[in-house]
């Protein structure tokens, strides 16, 4: 069955006003966006729904890209058809056909926009209701929980039928809920904080640390492969690689062991806010979750966050890696993430950095550089790139993968 519309109902629209007209306009910005690619297709935002009119592109491919647009509560895909009722009723029963098995009940819903049309909603429904048990043997009526919702809509331009309803993937568009940096690193929990930052409507630009030549170019290139994975969800990403290497021998030369992890992380915060300053952005986001690892404990992250009065938001914070897992492979990133490239962090780290550093040691030890400098040359070197859905930056060959592993 070729649909012709998919209508979109929205989501969390609990806000009103400005707030509203801004979530309508971002999403449809973004769901053209998602759909650039298709030219016929025609999006429609507006006050109560959002109609994406198909005009012969492929329902299937279409609808795979809404299920991931933020802002989207579920959808229904439609068929429009001539307003006279044997037309209607023709492709009522072949829609009810199509989704019937022994033993299902239908109800159908009918709402009338175009109050000229020559039947009320209760003729309608009472019409096509008759016409459904004439024709579709076996099948009965239930009006409180129905197996088919069959839901006629008779609007100017004709009427739209659809029985089916898919969830979308909820959040606020990309875009409502301001600007803010990620710091995205090749691991399995960077790419999920940045997934959950857009499903609350933030637009993020990555901020990627990489080391060269202790790290190599498939590691940067699976940063952004990753950041290419998260388009999808809200359009365009910046990719912001900032070079680590002098920061991270210098350190190396000047710091106590125990310290090299904690300083190494302040060193990369206060670049990272640097950055988020000067873009404008309000908010750092990063992918820590408690007890992960030595520089996720309380301790560390007093010690490091020490360096910048800028917000820094760890969605994941209390999150069970295993959880975190699930959501890695539904957004399909985990299967890049565990590919094995040197990550800029684990080259330096000690066999045993401190899980409870002291702020003021870290302050003290970290008076042995120049920090300003270090945090200077790393900007100025710093390289952007725009990555767009569709992006590739890695052989995505899932054989040439596993060799790998
Ligand atoms: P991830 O799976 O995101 O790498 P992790 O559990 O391995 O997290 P760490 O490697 O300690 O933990 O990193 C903690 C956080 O620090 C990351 O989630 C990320 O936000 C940030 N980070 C680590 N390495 C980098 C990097 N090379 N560039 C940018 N940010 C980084
Ligand atoms: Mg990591």
């Amino acid at each position: 069955m070729q649909y012709s519309e998919i209508m979109v109902r929205y989501g969390e629209l609990s806000t009103k006003g400005k707030n509203r007209k801004d979530f309508i306009r971002q999403l449809g910005r973004n769901t053209k966006a998602v759909l650039k690619d298709f030219p016929m297709v025609e999006v429609k935002a507006q006050r109560d729904r959002m109609h994406v009119d198909l005009n012969g592109a492929d329902d299937k491919v279409v609808m795979n890209r809404l299920k991931d647009v933020f802002g989207i509560e579920n959808f229904s895909p439609s068929i429009q058809v001539e307003k006279d009722m044997p037309t209607i009723s023709e492709m009522v029963v072949a829609m009810i056909k199509e989704q019937f098995r022994p033993g299902m009940t239908f109800k159908i819903t009918t709402k009338r926009q175009d109050k000229n049309f020559e039947f009320n909603t209760n003729q309608i429904n009472n019409m096509l209701g008759d016409y459904v048990l004439d024709n579709v043997p076996g099948i009965t009526v239930s009006v409180h929980n129905p197996d088919i919702e069959m839901r006629v809509e008779v609007r100017l331009n004709g009427v739209f039928l659809s029985s089916e309803t898919i969830h979308g993937a909820g959040g606020l568009p990309v875009g409502t809920g301001g600007r803010a940096t990620m710091m995205l690193s090749g691991g399995i929990d960077s790419p999920v904080a940045a997934y959950m930052a857009m499903k609350r409507g933030v637009k993020i630009d990555m901020i990627h640390f990489y080391s060269p030549p202790y790290t190599s170019e498939q590691a940067l290139a699976k940063a952004k492969e990753l950041t290419a994975k998260l388009t999808k969800f809200g359009g365009s990403i910046q990719f912001i690689q900032v070079p680590f290497t002098e920061a991270q021998e210098t350190i190396k030369e000047q710091i106590p062991e125990g310290y090299l992890m904690t300083i190494q992380r302040r060193m990369m915060l206060r670049i990272a806010a640097e950055i988020t300053k000067r873009r404008h952005c309000t908010g750092i986001f990063n992918g820590e979750a408690l007890g992960q690892v030595a520089s996720q404990t309380l301790e560390s992250m007093m010690a490091i966050n020490d360096v910048t009065n800028m917000p820094v938001l760890r969605p994941l914070i209390s999150m069970d890696k295993t959880d975190i897992i699930k959501i890695a492979e539904k957004i399909d990133t985990y299967d890049l993430s565990i590919l094995p490239y040197e990550d800029c962090c684990t080259i330096f780290t000690p066999p045993s950095p401190k899980t409870r550093p002291s702020l003021e040691k870290s302050r003290l030890f970290e008076g042995n550089i120049d920090v300003d400098d270090l945090v200077e040359k790393s900007i100025a070197r710093m390289k952007i790139t725009d990555i767009h859905p569709g992006d590739e930056f890695m052989n995505t060959d899932v054989e040439a993968f596993a060799e790998l592993l």
